[in-house]
């Protein structure tokens, strides 16, 4: 069926609730285990049902925000879930205290039972209303940020349109979007930090209110991490900074004198080429077209998918007015339909949509027949789906660029300083969440040392704003969603794994991460990888392979 004809029908949400309640007593009642396992079961199918209708309305509300029927459903949704959600979550306490619990852990994935209990350690009737009000200082942010507007070549524009002038290649001109961006950002400079600083105390309410010393646990448990803790991320962090940092700082050197520049600025991290960034030589048809032709010499498999989604019309991602400006991959499980959002605007990001979205969608639809309570696993194994597939797209580049090096140059390049960034953020909310006193001054303080840590090769200086320490303040995921960010550098490590390995024997590279995939969240995130073949990324010298044969790579693309 063509997604644009999926039946749609409001999932009644009042009942939906009252209808697990029943399965809750069910599960207490049982007299064996088949009887509870029966009682999960239906439970399992109701939120799928639950989760399928309000995707559905969600997706074609972002394909038309006009429109005010699905505007209408996805504010039911909204208002809806977190009453739903609270009976989904009395179904895993009273799983937990079933007295067939043993048997249950047999019979089951034990990782079920992981999950209930990061669903009870973190919900509690006690933070609901800090719950409450933290959504509403995270709409405040959003808010603020969509109505912000920057002064840039005698207009004034949003966020999005001035960040299409970073990677200018005239350097004047990205100079100037920078400053911009610091003068824009310094007229709201008091309300940025009072948002934030509301956000840090409200989150650190809560976890005091559940016993917790400060949020950074809670961070996690929200997360809903399994199989990995702070110090663990701590072990990573240590090993970007001794193997990743000095070979980034020793490429970016080279660029540097490539772009014929005295000093490594800020605005100057996007750039890779004096003579402009490489753009994929097709139309819209022409992308489909050569992806299909990719997937199919890929593997017969994987083509198969991505024709099947062509002809589901599973793709939507022509600009047009009205239509929700970002981009995802979602699905809908009770049909086992898979479904990519993007706006085409003709640079190499709409490769990234054939490649990156595809990934998600790839990883989904083998979930479809594994266990939708665990389904693709946490964001941190979800993101290696789709960064991976990135790199394993590569052999077929010259078929959407003219000069595939070039692409292949800019996404390694950008792929690899990612990490430290992100590094940056993740370090950052730690010592945020440890210690909520600080002041709007210190948290900027925090954030310049750690940028000297990870990415010393890059300079504020002179740049209005930024230069105080500023930079976070963007950072959506800072504001929105605690914790977040570490995943995808997480990913990245693994991708990058994928990437190295991938030139020593394709096929089996693709078999591994075909494995990796097919697994979904079946299987914790750091078994995954040693599955896979690599190191765990909190394992001392899990970059060290990266580290030494990524700038072979970049030098033989240059
Ligand atoms: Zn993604």
């Amino acid at each position: 069926m063509k997604v644009s004809q999926l039946p749609y029908e409001r999932f009644d949400c009042v009942k939906g609730a009252k209808d697990i309640y029943e399965c809750v007593d069910g599960i207490k009642r049982a007299n064996n285990v088949e009887e509870v396992i029966a009682w999960h079961d239906k439970a399992v199918e109701i939120v799928s049902h639950f989760s399928t209708m309000a995707s559905l309305a969600n997706m074609r509300f972002t394909l038309n925000t006009f429109d005010e029927f699905y505007l209408k459903e996805k504010t039911y949704y909204d208002e809806q879930s977190p009453e739903f959600s609270l009976a989904y979550n009395e179904i895993g306490k009273a799983m937990l205290q079933s007295k067939f619990i043993d048997e249950l852990k047999r019979k089951l994935n034990p990782l079920i039972f992981e999950k209930y209990r990061i669903m009870e350690a973190s919900s509690d009737p006690r933070i609901v209303e800090d719950k409450q009000k933290e959504a509403a200082i995270c709409v405040e942010y959003n808010q603020l940020m969509s109505g912000m507007s920057f002064e840039f070549k005698g207009k004034e524009m949003p966020l999005s349109v001035l960040r299409g002038y970073f990677g200018s290649s005239d350097r004047e001109e990205r100079k100037a979007a920078c400053i911009a961006l610091g003068k824009g950002l310094a007229e709201h400079k008091a309300e940025l930090d009072d948002i934030y600083d509301r956000l840090v105390k409200v989150r650190d309410a809560q976890a005091k209110k559940l016993g917790f010393d400060n949020y950074v646990k809670l961070g996690y448990l929200n997360m809903e991490r399994m199989d990995y803790d702070r110090d663990m991320v701590e072990q990573f962090r240590r090993n970007v900074v001794e193997k990743l940092v000095p070979v980034i700082c020793k490429l970016k050197e080279e660029i540097k004198n490539k772009l014929g520049i005295d000093e490594f600025m800020f605005y100057d991290d996007a750039v890779s080429f004096v003579d402009g960034e490489p753009k994929p030589k097709l139309d819209k048809e022409g992308i489909f077209k050569a992806a299909q032709e990719a997937y199919d010499e890929m593997d017969e498999e994987i083509g198969k998918f991505m024709r099947s989604m062509q002809e589901d019309e599973a793709f939507d991602v022509d600009s047009r007015k009205g239509k929700w400006g970002g981009g995802y991959c979602t699905n809908f499980s009770d049909f086992k339909q898979t479904f990519i959002l993007a706006n085409f605007n003709g640079s190499s990001d709409d490769i990234d949509v054939v490649t990156h979205e595809f990934g998600h969608a790839l990883a989904m639809n083998y979930a479809f027949d594994g266990d939708p309570e665990l389904f693709i696993g946490g964001n941190e194994t979800a993101e290696c789906h789709s960064m991976s597939m990135e790199f394993l797209v590569w052999p077929f580049m010259d078929k959407f660029f003219d000069e595939p090096q070039k692409y292949k140059f800019k996404h390694l390049m950008s792929s690899l300083s990612f990490i430290p960034y992100g590094c940056i953020v993740d370090e950052f909310q730690h010592i945020v969440y440890e210690n909520p006193q600080l002041t709007p001054k210190e948290r900027n303080e925090v954030y310049l040392k750690l940028e000297h840590k990870y990415r010393p090769y890059l300079s504020f200086s002179g740049l209005p704003y930024l230069e105080e320490g500023t930079r976070w303040q963007y950072q959506m995921h800072i504001f929105e969603s605690p914790f977040y960010y570490i995943d995808y550098c997480l990913a990245q490590t693994i991708a990058l794994s994928f990437l190295v390995a991938s030139r020593y024997d394709y096929k089996d590279a693709l078999r591994r991460y075909k494995e990796f995939a097919e697994k979904g969240g079946r299987v914790p995130f750091g078994r995954l990888c040693k599955e896979a073949g690599f190191l765990s990324p909190f394992e001392k010298g899990a970059l060290d392979k990266v580290a030494a044969e990524i700038p072979q790579i970049l030098k033989e693309l240059n």
